[in-house]
């Protein structure tokens, strides 16, 4: 059984103005040329209309329905009205190579780069974990210890993002990788000293149980029943010998 490679994160994290849709836009743009599936995941405030006020799927919530769906020839948009974790986002969002995000500033354990247009925002925005810094302006003298681009440096940055994106920690900080939080293993993985598969959580890679949309951790002897017996019961299935991806949602009544 071949395993999918996992989908790889990092952020783009800037004030309001400074750029990041742009810079999202040649990087999507270069990676895919490069022949990578990738995708974004926007970050955006509570009270932002996601959908569009008058319309079908806005008026079918406004009427009760908890989410709505449109789908077209090739496309299709879903509106849920609850909040939405990011490893649930990025599950939607189906297997990738990238996901680019677009905010989520106060996350700390992801790669992230910086757009910024004075230095003073790299201040303000950089919390150790910038792999680049990205600004229309020179930033010299700016003793950041990541390289700074412009915005037409895109080849280098998607360059970067190749070597420095990693995988979604869960961000439960339990320590059982030998790093006491999430974000000293990210930070660890970006210097190359560890492998973000140190994470407990993230070694099974292929295991993730998730109840009332939270992830639980699940120890390895837990993680190895679930997985052999799933994988046996599923493999009984006509058609299902081989399953390389197996989901199953118990909805309970209590
Ligand atoms: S084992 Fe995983 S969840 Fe726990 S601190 Fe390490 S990276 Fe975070």
């Amino acid at each position: 059984m071949s395993k999918a490679m996992p989908t790889r994160i990092v952020a783009v994290v800037g004030f309001k103005g400074a750029g990041k849709t742009r810079l999202i836009e040649n990087l999507v743009g270069y990676l895919s040329s490069r022949g990578y599936r990738v995708g974004t995941l926007k970050h955006s405030t509570p009270h932002h209309p996601l959908d569009t006020p008058g319309k079908d799927t806005w008026r079918h919530r406004e009427a009760g329905a908890e989410a709505s769906a449109v789908i077209a020839d090739g496309r299709a948009a879903i509106f849920i009205d609850r909040p939405l974790s990011l490893a649930e986002a990025l599950d939607a969002l189906g297997p990738l190579d990238f996901v680019i995000l677009e905010g989520f500033k106060s996350v700390g354990y992801i790669p992230r780069i910086l757009v910024v247009r004075t230095p003073s925002e790299v201040e303000k925005l950089s919390n150790g974990l910038e792999v680049a810094i990205v600004s229309q302006i020179p930033l010299e003298g700016l003793d950041v210890g990541v390289s700074t681009l412009g915005f037409s440096d895109v080849e280098r940055l998607a360059s970067i993002v190749e070597e420095k994106a990693i995988p979604l920690l869960p961000g439960f900080d339990c320590g059982r990788c030998g790093y006491e939080s999430c974000r000293e293993l990210a930070l660890a993985t970006m210097r190359g000293e560890a492998d973000p598969y140190r994470c407990v959580h993230l070694q099974a890679g292929d295991v993730a149980l998730r109840v009332d949309g939270r992830r639980v951790p699940l120890n390895p002897y837990v993680r190895s029943v679930f997985k052999g017996v799933l994988r046996a019961l599923v493999a009984t299935l006509k058609g299902c010998e081989t399953a390389r991806r197996i989901e199953i949602r118990v909805e309970g009544d209590g």
